[in-house]
């Protein structure tokens, strides 16, 4: 059977002012898998990530062309809501960002602000988020503390269940272990495994091990160009371009 595809991108250009980062970059994206984004660095891999939620139109000077499509509904329209795009697909930067507030604030943040009230509801919304982001056994008897007082690899977590806690489909990973430990990063590693049976993952990583370990699909990226994109398995194993097989078997970036 064949897989069934989440987000496609068609022929997506950007430009940041005269500078073009990315050509024509054509990717298919299957559901409850992990798509792993490798390349080195400045190939454009974060650009092509922000596209899948328009989180690049908010850098000024970009021009975007080409489209993209969510269950196969174009997300560059003019009568798209960005705002409902962008808790469908949810986005995890590198560097943990957590709210200067408590634990259960920064999880109820986005029900709060997509108008759930109810005290009850937004509990039940904050465990059930910090239990799917691996986190309610160790934070589940201090929620009112402050979130600045976690671990990285703690706050990268928080991050992820703030994420999750506005029901999205698809969630984006920039980069999300760059700034943790080998154990964190271990966590988190089992944790996006776990997290493909309910969503579809894309992760940026430069952690050619990280891409092999955790994703089914990967796409190598040089100079803005989508050079190949296939199975993680076929690909580690057999690359079909020359400019893959050196950039894996690490002869450049
Ligand atoms: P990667 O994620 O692979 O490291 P990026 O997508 O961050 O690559 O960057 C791709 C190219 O676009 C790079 O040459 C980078 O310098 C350029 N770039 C990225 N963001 C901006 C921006 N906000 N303004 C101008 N150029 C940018």
């Amino acid at each position: 059977m064949e897989d069934r595809i989440k987000v496609r991108s068609k022929d997506i250009e950007v430009y940041y002012r005269q500078f073009q980062a990315l050509y024509g970059v054509n990717m298919d994206i299957r559901e409850h898998m992990v798509t792993a984004l490798i390349g080195p660095s400045g190939c454009g891999k974060s650009t092509f990530l922000r596209t899948l939620n328009r989180l690049n139109e908010l850098i000024e000077g970009t021009t975007i062309k080409g489209q993209v499509y969510i269950d196969a509904q174009p997300i560059y329209e003019r009568d798209v809501d960005v705002v409902a795009l962008r808790k469908k697909v949810g986005m995890v930067f590198q560097k943990p960002s957590v709210f200067p507030m408590s634990i259960y604030d920064n999880v109820a943040y986005g029900p709060k602000i997509h108008g759930i009230k109810s005290g009850s509801k937004l509990d039940e919304i904050v465990e059930k988020s910090l239990q799917a982001a691996n986190l309610w056994n160790e934070v589940g008897d201090r929620l009112y503390s402050s979130a600045a007082r976690l671990s990285g690899g703690q706050q990268q977590r928080l991050v992820i269940a703030r994420v999750l806690a506005v029901e999205p489909q698809v969630i984006l990973m920039d980069e999300p272990a760059s700034a943790l430990d080998p154990i964190s990063t271990a966590r988190l590693e089992e944790l996006i495994t776990e997290l493909k049976k309910a969503y579809t993952i894309v992760i940026v990583t430069h952690n050619l091990q990280q891409a092999a370990r955790v994703s089914d699909y990967t796409g190598f990226f040089l100079n803005g160009h989508l050079i190949e994109f296939n199975r993680t398995d076929e690909m580690f194993v057999n690359p079909r371009d020359k400019r893959t097989e050196d950039y894996i078997t690490g002869r450049f970036g």
